[in-house]
């Protein structure tokens, strides 16, 4: 069990303007929810209502689980392409960690360092009472572990892109769901009695406008601001030579003030990782949105340039690669933990509701299906 950070404050919102003028309908049989996105906030709100007896079906537009816990496979070792580590402040999110043993382990990143625009150390940040924690064997394995049983009694489509939502043809009181491959095949699944959106908010949002779908969520998520991240992952396999296992700084982690560069970490510091010198290292806000339509080549020498500046490391990598993330970091997030619509039976979720940690959206994705579970209880519980 991860230790829990002291007095966490409590995460329980007073529900949205949309909940509190939805009128609940009563009823106990079983209702059959899609929820769009498998990234925490998806599968925690999927698991959450499978556990209250409901049936769901996931829809994920990629090939894998795990939204912005992704992770990036190297010949020289993994990257965490998205988030970097977790802390655990709502008990309920630690409980639902005691259900995965062994899918995460300490990291010792409490030796994070705050670094000047030159690169030079200037603090050491993270008060030491609270863990951080990592995923193992990467940060997308949280999200793997707890989709497995929807995965195994095939309730996770993945390669499902969601394009549009519309009432049922048959029933005008259920919804179905409209989705395309990666290949342009099409798929519509029907009879779905709601649609819980778990995207960032400007995607959940263009759903909601391409559907012509009149609900309050709209305007709710039209506040929600994120910001973008250019994201460099570097290997150094020449690095491991007898005597020598790193290079450059001797700390693993820092937030950086150098105006190109927001935070680097050394992956080969994370507990049961390879131990090929591997770095990931996070553009700034304010340049991935100056440069987020830039071409990849220019945006990696760039960053590419500014890690030597920060680090001291001027060898030549052996490995690159470069991701962009559009919807990185929710910079004013909604205020509240999720958006519920019960004249609709439409919801949604995701980290930008609370915050922009991976916590946000598991809580976020727990309190949407518990609204929801609050209007359509069932008298079936499964065993959680
Ligand atoms: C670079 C970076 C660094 C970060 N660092 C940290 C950190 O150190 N610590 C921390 O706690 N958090 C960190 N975060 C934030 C953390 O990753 C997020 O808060 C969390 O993963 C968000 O989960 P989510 O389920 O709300 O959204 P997402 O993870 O974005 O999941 C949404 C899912 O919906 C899918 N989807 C979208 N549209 C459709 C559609 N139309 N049809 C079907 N599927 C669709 C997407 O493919 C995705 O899988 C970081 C994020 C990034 C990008």
């Amino acid at each position: 069990m991860p230790p829990r950070s002291p007095a966490p404050a409590p995460r329980r919102r007073p529900s949205s303007a949309a909940s509190a003028a939805s009128a609940p309908e009563t009823g106990t049989a079983p209702r059959h929810f899609a929820v769009i996105g498998a990234g925490l906030a998806g599968i925690a709100c999927a698991r959450t209502l499978v556990q209250a007896g409901h049936r769901v079906t996931v829809f994920e537009k990629t090939d894998r689980v795990g939204g912005r816990t992704a992770t990036h496979d190297s010949p020289f070792g993994s990257f965490d392409a998205g988030a970097q580590y977790f802390t655990v402040r709502d008990e309920r999110f630690g409980q639902a960690l005691d259900t995965v043993p062994g899918v995460f382990r300490p990291w010792s990143a409490n030796a994070v360092r705050v670094l000047d625009a030159t690169g030079r150390v200037s603090a050491a940040s993270q008060p030491t009472n609270e863990p951080h924690w990592v995923a193992s064997p990467g940060m997308d394995a949280l999200a793997q572990a707890w989709a497995q049983p929807l995965l195994q009694a095939g309730n996770l489509h993945l390669n499902a892109h969601v394009v549009r939502i519309q009432r049922d043809r048959l029933d005008a009181g259920q919804w179905q769901v409209h989705a395309e491959s990666a290949d342009g095949a099409q798929q519509v699944v029907a009879g779905f009695d709601g649609v819980l959106l778990a995207q960032p908010a400007d995607p959940a949002r263009a759903l909601l406008d391409a559907s012509a779908l009149k609900t309050p969520l709209v305007a709710a998520m039209a506040n929600v601001v994120t910001a973008p991240c250019w994201t460099l992952m570097l290997a150094f396999p020449q690095a491991v030579r007898p005597g020598l296992t790193t290079l450059g700084p001797q700390w693993n982690a820092a937030r950086s003030t150098h105006h190109r560069i927001a935070w680097l970490a050394r992956e080969s510091s994370k507990p049961k990782r390879s131990s090929v010198e591997r770095w990931t290292v996070q553009a700034s806000p304010a340049w991935s949105h100056e440069h987020l339509e830039d071409d990849s080549e220019r945006v990696q020498a760039k960053l590419l340039k500014a890690f030597g500046e920060v680090t001291g490391i001027r060898a030549e990598p052996g490995y690159v690669a470069l991701r962009r993330w559009r919807y990185a970091q929710t910079t004013q997030p909604l205020g509240e933990s999720h958006l519920w619509d019960g004249k609709t039976g439409i919801g949604a979720c995701g980290d930008w509701c609370l915050g922009h940690r991976l916590e946000d959206a598991f809580v976020s994705g727990l309190e949407l299906a518990l609204a929801v579970t609050a209007q359509f209880p069932s008298p079936q519980a499964a065993v959680a």
